[in-house]
């Protein structure tokens, strides 16, 4: 059963009476379980849905729709599926106290995969959900595999239950289905021999397996299951080192580069990163793979169209681990648009000093940050610190935030999406340009 959140005004569900807190039970005869039923079984124009009214009366809406018009509802979100495995690193047992409530949900849900794009172990996967995946052909999915070897995955787990993620996703993919994939690396559980195998493993799925992101281990100061030891400088160089030729080998037999290292791990190695064509489709920079060359290739796109803004002073607030990277942008945002940058850089007051992530800043962070500044023009802070309800992750809200600064605050992605938006600030004359050039020097003769 699924229940209706919204109605849209004029649309095809208004016209037939649903109403908010309606519940549809079936599609054409198949019980609808829940969005994804929804979804697919709502995509035909000829639809008979049984459904139960907020009264509890039952009710049946035949519908015939002119093709491709959406049925004008939405649904309420849905029950989110919860984590089997109890990994030692896991992020959310890191979580200090005090943070918005559903940020401490472990979820683990391959329907939230597909949708959107949250990584799943498969770990808690039931027959009737892969046959879902393959019927519905859910893909590509996120998969945290972490290690095929069956032995080294229970303990990265922490779960002896956990089934073997080679045959599952062997059986994905004779279905059709795509995987991106991802190990997090936790030294001396998944380096070495271990992650040799796993990409072993995983290119023997060739096209199912299309990318795989080593990610190192984030711990936070509040981790408090961790036991194994943390990345350093050296393990990342030597992760790299061990990427390396699985990436050539698959730039020459396959044409893509596959196997991605994290911004992290360059950046704990001290490597420079890649430029933005390693990282091709940016399948998985939502996971820390080439995020800083999507910016860089973003302001390098965008700095053409921006406006002229000559004497604006603008704020640019980031993490402590983006900080170093920001000069060489924000000079170049300086020379085509004529503004001052300042970088400010902030610690989050959460997370501690250990945790460095520009997006991990909350709203505390963002008014210590501007509160004292009015010789500010306007600031930029990371969007990725604001969710899709405009909460930041100590619950308080953007909007309240930015009204009790003392001036205008932007999250913004890649500074060209704020900038382009400013008014145009008059540029400096040609007739004053040329009065500075024809100066000529004192006592010298017309
Ligand atoms: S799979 Fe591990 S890291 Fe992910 S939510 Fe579950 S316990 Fe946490």
């Amino acid at each position: 059963m699924v229940r209706v959140a919204r109605v849209a005004p004029g649309g095809i569900a208004e016209s037939l009476g649903v109403a908010r807190g309606t519940e549809f039970l079936s599609v054409n005869g198949r019980a609808v379980a829940d969005f994804l039923d929804w979804e697919f079984l709502t995509a035909d124009d000829e639809l008979v849905i049984e459904a139960r009214q907020p009264d509890g009366e039952a009710v049946v809406y035949e519908v015939e729709r002119p093709e491709g018009e959406a049925l004008g509802l939405e649904l309420e979100p849905p029950t989110v599926r919860q984590c089997a495995n109890r990994c030692e690193f896991c992020f959310i047992e890191g979580l200090p106290e005090g943070l918005r409530r559903p940020l401490y949900l472990r979820d683990d849900d391959y329907r939230l995969s597909f949708a959107y794009g949250n990584f799943a172990t498969l770990s808690n996967l039931k027959p009737r959900d892969v046959r879902r995946i393959l019927e519905y052909r859910l893909s590509p999915l996120y998969v945290s595999v972490h290690a095929t070897p069956h032995e080294a995955r229970k303990v990265l787990l922490n779960n002896p239950k956990v089934p073997d993620i080679v045959s599952q996703l062997r059986t994905l993919a004779d279905g059709g289905i795509q995987c991106h994939c991802q190990m997090v690396i936790v030294p001396g559980l998944n380096d070495g021999a271990v992650l040799e195998a796993s990409l072993s493993d995983l290119w023997a799925l060739g096209a199912a397996v299309p990318s795989v992101a080593i990610v190192p281990v984030g711990l936070t100061q509040f981790s408090h299951l961790y036991t194994g030891r943390t990345m350093d400088a050296a393990m990342a160089a030597s992760l790299l080192a061990a990427l390396e030729p699985w990436a050539e080998r698959a730039r020459a037999v396959r044409g893509t580069t596959w196997v991605f290292g994290s911004d992290e791990l360059y950046l704990l190695a001290g490597r420079p990163l890649p430029g933005a064509e390693y990282y091709e489709e940016f399948a998985q920079v939502e996971n820390g793979i080439g995020a800083v060359a999507l910016l860089r290739r973003q302001v390098d796109e965008g700095v053409a169209g921006l406006p002229w803004l000559g004497g604006v002073r603008v704020g640019v607030v980031t993490g402590l681990s983006m900080a170093p990277l920001m000069p060489p942008l924000l000079e170049r945002l300086h020379g085509a648009t004529g503004a001052t940058f300042e970088l400010i850089p902030m610690e989050s007051s959460v997370f501690g000093p250990t945790t460095t992530t520009a997006g991990l800043l909350v709203g505390a962070d963002i008014r210590a940050a501007l509160a004292g500044r009015p010789d500010l023009d306007l600031a930029l802070i990371p969007a990725e610190t604001i969710n899709d309800q405009g909460l930041f992750l100590d619950d308080a809200a953007f909007v309240d935030v930015r009204d009790a600064l003392p001036i205008p605050v932007h999250p913004s992605y890649d500074f060209i999406d704020v900038l382009s938006q400013q008014r145009a600030r008059p540029r400096p004359t040609r007739r004053g340009a040329a009065r500075r050039g024809a100066a000529r020097p004192a006592g010298r003769a017309a």
